[in-house]
């Protein structure tokens, strides 16, 4: 099954639970609009490469799409779909008001230098310009694209349109109109509702062990934060393989060894391990913080955690969901767990169309307060319909979906098929 099936099955086993009006499900089953471009780039060679790329809005029923684009080789139509129909949901958690999109490039960024990287973020803008703005789409930063990539897209698109547009995309850096606490959001978000989840269930930091799969914008702080908190940190890993200690591992210095060295098994704080070994190593909570599909049908019965707070976007297989259900294992769902992303998304994004930015004790109340809510909210639909906390965290978002789409119309949702951009 593909990650877009998952999502399908995801979303039909939730409206059966909640028994939602099949006009609203089948409304929500495809995207309104799905682009595909290719993107002529001038490599630092002199020769000239065609890159594809792709932006998905899944739906605007409840505001503009939002959601990031990412850089990465296996990038495909169906990824993207999947991915562009998490975020509508996401933001429908989150509670703000947002609909959902997605874009990627099939490039490899890591082989690419820092002028290709701009040359190919500058034509992505100028294809996909036509359909984006900063009151229709707003994309962001997601798989290996950074600040620097969302400084550039801001850069062209008002170049574009003649005028200063910093809330076209938000995952800025905060010199040219980012939010303080937007770097850190997914992981803090994250924590924010591990810790309540905790609270709730008369758990503490101290003395609970974690591990972390995946060290980029997601995981990396989130290894800082828990470790702030109290957790212990056991193992981490990123693209190239893990480390693991049944002692503890010290985040700071796994960070300082990856950037003079390159990878978190460059560390010497634990015994280096494969990404699929470290899945299993025991621990109390797994953070999967690297990408989809990571926790299958195969390995879903050798999981020791208790709890799975899903960083990344899509990592347990709708297989595996049903065999950690069996074991017992909680999975904090990616929709929920790492909606703290999108969440100072929307307020930068709020903070570019006002002119007025906040200082970061406001921007983490706000998160706080939102991740709380939304989790309570979940909580409260899991309870009424005795389902998981992912089946849950659907039924929430559809909750909100289908009061918006009966309110506007079913007009609201206007197709249009795939076209290509020549
Ligand atoms: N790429 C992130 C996500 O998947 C952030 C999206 C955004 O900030 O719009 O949630």
């Amino acid at each position: 099954m593909n990650f877009y099936e998952n999502t399908i099955k995801n979303m039909n086993k939730a409206a059966k639970t909640m028994n939602l009006d099949p006009e609203t499900l089948l409304t929500l089953s495809s995207p309104q609009k799905t682009l595909i471009v290719s993107l002529p780039v001038r490599m630092d060679d002199g020769t000239l490469k065609i890159f594809e790329g792709f932006r998905v809005q899944h739906s605007e029923l409840r505001g503009p799409f939002k959601g990031g684009f990412r850089y990465f080789p296996e990038v495909n139509l169906d990824e993207v779909k999947a991915l562009a129909t998490e975020m509508s949901f996401k933001c429908a958690v989150a509670g703000i008001p947002y609909g959902g999109g997605k874009g990627g490039v099939k490039c490899s960024p890591k082989e690419m230098s820092q002028g290709e990287l701009e040359r190919l973020t500058r034509k992505y803008v100028q294809a996909v310009y036509q359909i984006i703005g900063p009151e229709h789409d707003i994309p962001a930063p997601d798989m290996y694209t950074n600040p620097q990539m969302m400084a550039w897209f801001m850069d062209e698109y008002s170049r574009l349109s003649n005028k200063y547009q910093p809330g076209i995309v938000t995952g800025k850096p905060i010199e040219v109109g980012g939010s303080l606490g937007r770097g850190t959001a997914t992981a803090q978000g994250g924590a924010y509702i591990l810790e309540k989840y905790m609270e709730k269930n008369d758990m503490k930091p101290e003395g609970t062990t974690v591990v972390i799969q995946g060290f980029g914008n997601a995981g990396m702080y989130a290894a800082e934060i828990l470790h702030g908190m109290g957790f212990t940190i056991l193992g981490v890993s990123d693209s190239k393989g893990g480390i693991y200690s049944d002692k503890a591992i010290d985040p700071f210095c796994v960070l300082k060894d990856k950037k003079e060295k390159g990878s978190v098994t460059d560390c010497d704080e634990g015994k280096t391990c494969t990404n699929e070994e470290l899945l299993e190593k025991p621990c109390d909570i797994l953070v999967l913080a690297a990408m989809e599909n990571q926790v299958t049908e195969k390995n879903a019965s050798k999981i020791k955690a208790k709890i799975i707070l899903e960083l990344a976007n899509g990592p347990t297989s709708a297989e595996a969901d049903a065999i950690l259900e069996k074991n017992n294992v909680v999975v904090i769902p990616d929709i929920l767990a790492n909606s703290g992303g999108v969440t100072v998304s929307y307020f930068e994004w709020v903070q570019n169309q006002s002119g007025y930015y906040w200082p970061i004790e406001e921007v983490d109340a706000k998160l706080k307060r939102a991740m709380v809510e939304a989790l309570e909210r979940i909580l409260e639909f899991q309870e009424k319909h005795n389902c998981s906390m992912r089946e849950g965290a659907y039924i929430s978002a559809f909750d909100r979906m289908d009061k918006a789409l009966k309110l506007r119309g079913s007009g609201a949702h206007l197709k249009c098929k795939v076209y290509f951009n020549k």
